[in-house]
């Protein structure tokens, strides 16, 4: 039933992939991937509306409206029910040179050397309106 994804633009691949509880959980993973991570950091981490996260990822509205839903229940599940969060795998493509969002927040064009040099991380800015 799966239809072929459209490409999805993301500003970096995730630092952090696995997640286990520390207590004994259920043992099925939850698979989170990348554009539904995306979604969760641009719009619950960076404060970016809907209409900015679609504008970041290259898709419509209502396809990040889906995206961050389906993100939203994986992750709840993971955290009820105590299981293994593991974040890969999705049509995706990472902003570069060529192809940026030019988002203050963006860790992928001209910072590809050094993603931890985030000015978001440190000053908690939120998403810029203008690109
Ligand atoms: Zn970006």
């Amino acid at each position: 039933m799966a239809r072929p994804q459209r490409e999805r633009r993301i500003c970096a691949l995730p630092r952090h992939t696995l997640f286990l509880p520390c207590e004994d959980g259920e043992t099925e993973a939850v698979e989170l991937s990348l554009d539904e991570y995306e979604a969760i950091r641009l719009m619950d981490r960076e404060g970016c509306t809907h209409e900015q996260c679609a504008q970041v990822m290259q898709v419509s509205r209502t396809t990040v409206t889906e995206i961050y839903a389906s993100a939203r229940q994986k992750l709840a599940e993971a955290i009820v029910c105590g299981r293994k969060l593991v974040i890969g795998g999705g049509n995706v493509r990472l902003c570069d040179r060529s192809n940026p969002c030019g988002r203050h927040f963006c860790t992928g064009a001209g910072t590809e050397k050094d993603p931890e040099n985030s000015s978001a991380r440190s000053t908690g800015r939120k998403c810029n309106k203008g690109a």
